[in-house]
């Protein structure tokens, strides 16, 4: 059984008291929560003060990014060890403005998976298709493009730490929403994917987000598929009724 797991990524919002005040507000209403995981992932610069805002509650904390390299002169960027050390359990990696945006590729994503793991932390590893790949039908050769080079290399015990996000890109920020039937046939794509790669076991154990413009009220059905694990959520993670419809959606 897949435990739900919704994560809040802010992305470059808030200032340090809305962060504070916001992770504190997630704390505390998630104070009763049983059977979901919850994680918010600040800007970098707030993730000190989210970490105290979050300590001894259930919430955990992500970095939106990561260089791959350990140490060393790589101006702006920080590090594995560095997010492990300020008290996160998790990053995103390569989320569409990653990719589209900033220009990294599955090979760049895949070092900095590596690394993630080697630290201890959980990779939240985003996939998705652009409009124009999925209406030229390419949307599960992108995912299984991006799966392949993102998650090349790793091994069972590592795969099985994994959380995969499915973000198509059409739907990200845009108020546009996969249906659920759209994001549950990519989701079972990806695990015959890992069946394929791994095995029976990690297909059926790997958690997949879906992650596209979720709100409180088209959360229950997406996260309603058998194949939807929980939910990546942008504009939506940045209120805590919001945030709190969509955990409610997961129950
Ligand atoms: C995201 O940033 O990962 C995301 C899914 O954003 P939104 O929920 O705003 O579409």
């Amino acid at each position: 059984m897949r435990r739900p797991f919704i994560a809040g990524n802010w992305k470059m919002n808030m200032d340090r008291a809305s962060a504070i005040e916001l992770a504190a507000g997630v704390a505390k209403a998630t104070a009763d929560l049983e059977d979901v995981d919850v994680a918010v992932c600040p800007p970098s610069i707030y993730l000190d003060a989210v970490v105290s805002a979050t300590k001894g509650s259930e919430v955990g904390v992500g970095g939106q990014n990561m260089y791959h390299e350990p140490k060393g002169a790589f101006t702006g960027e920080i590090s594995s060890a560095m997010l492990l050390d300020i008290g996160c359990q998790y990053v995103i990696l390569g989320h569409s403005e990653r990719r589209h945006i900033f220009g990294e590729t599955d090979a760049d994503i895949n070092k900095k998976v590596k690394v993630a793991l080697e630290v201890g932390l959980t990779p939240i590893v985003c996939v998705g298709e652009t409009l124009p790949e999925r209406e030229s039908g390419e949307t599960l050769n992108v995912i299984r493009t991006q799966f392949d080079g993102s998650l090349a290399g790793l091994s069972d015990d590592d795969m099985k730490k994994i959380v995969i996000a499915y973000e198509p890109v059409w739907a990200i920020g845009t108020g546009k929403t996969a249906t659920p039937q759209q994001a549950e046939e990519v989701h079972l794509d990806l695990r015959k994917i890992m069946e394929s790669c791994y095995n029976s076991e990690i297909a059926e154990s790997v958690r997949i987000q879906y992650g596209g413009s979720v709100k409180p009220d088209n959360a229950a059905e997406l996260l309603g598929q058998p194949n939807i694990d929980g939910a990546l959520v942008g504009g939506a993670s940045l209120k805590v009724d919001d945030f709190m419809g969509i955990i409610a959606g997961a129950k």
